[in-house]
């Protein structure tokens, strides 16, 4: 079975997230934990927990279909001690906050070594904070997400995943989330079944799927390899639509929440319905 829901708003809190999604015919969505440009936000009052929960419950989304994601200032391989242990501290809290509404993934990008530090020592960097945050919590499970490898920005390699992997000691809270894009523009070809074939493949000999967490679904501004990070809706952009017919008729992506964060909301219901067809075959090439 498949999964689909695009990142939703929380916009007067994450009780409204499960419903934002019932809105565009999601059934899994991704959303920020709390601002994801502030450092410290108030704890969830036990109402919103509440409510977050009972409003997941009535539109029929299960915990495990939701990919939290995590603010942008935090970075687990910072070059430096203090703002590595602030980035340490801030992704505890978004794990716990996870914890409290019951939302079992946990979306982050792996982190920058700023020209600092090597790829390597920031790998390192990375595992250990993932290390340490999943000790310090419960039942949540961290996921690393592959990026475009902008800047100083490490995970746009397969390798980089699984070495972050490899130091992690609890196996069974780590898991990948493959964004479409930051594949592609990292310079993963998919533009085509052959292409698709050979990627996944690389991506199952390097990482595995049995550590696929999750899937983002955009489409790419950018070209392959430039190694810039731009979406844009689904068969707008230079990957085309055939990556999205794969992924929904592939059993390898079932089961995983896939998410949307291509760049126009107000198509998100449209392009979901375009992913169904696709799933079912029933799917004409293009959003009508
Ligand atoms: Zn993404
Ligand atoms: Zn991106």
């Amino acid at each position: 079975m498949k999964y689909v829901g695009a990142h939703v708003s929380t916009v007067g809190g994450v009780r409204n997230a499960p419903l934002n999604a019932r809105e565009i015919g999601a059934n899994a969505f991704a959303m920020f934990t709390k601002n994801q440009r502030r450092w410290v936000a108030k704890p969830y009052s036990d109402a919103e927990i509440a409510a977050f929960r009972e409003n997941l419950e009535e539109v029929g989304i299960e915990p495990g279909q939701v990919l939290a994601h995590d603010g942008y200032l935090i970075n687990l391989g910072h070059p430096e001690e203090a703002a590595l242990e602030r980035s340490r501290a801030a992704f505890v809290d978004e794990l716990e906050r996870c914890g409290q509404l019951g939302v079992e993934l946990l979306n982050f990008h792996p982190g920058s070594h700023l020209r600092k530090i090597s790829e390597e020592a920031c790998l390192e960097r990375i595992a250990e904070s993932v290390n340490r945050a999943l000790e310090a919590t419960r039942g949540v499970t961290a996921v690393i997400e592959n990026t475009a490898g902008q800047g100083s920005n490490l995970g746009y390699r397969f390798e980089h995943l699984a070495a972050i992997i490899d130091r992690v000691e609890d196996k069974s809270r780590i898991g990948v989330c493959l964004d479409t894009c930051h594949t592609f523009t990292a310079g993963y070809d998919l533009r085509d079944r052959a292409a698709c074939d050979a990627t996944f493949a690389e991506f199952e000999r390097v990482v595995g799927f049995a550590y696929l967490r999750g899937m983002h679904l955009n489409d790419s501004k950018p070209d392959l390899g430039s190694r810039v990070d731009r979406h844009h809706s689904l068969g707008k952009g230079k990957l085309g639509l055939e990556v999205f017919r794969y992924v929904m008729r592939d059993a390898r992506f079932d089961g995983i929440p896939l998410v949307l964060e291509t760049i126009d909301p107000e198509i998100w219901a449209e392009e979901i319905a375009l992913l169904r067809r696709m799933e079912s075959g029933a799917e004409s090439g293009r959003i009508e």
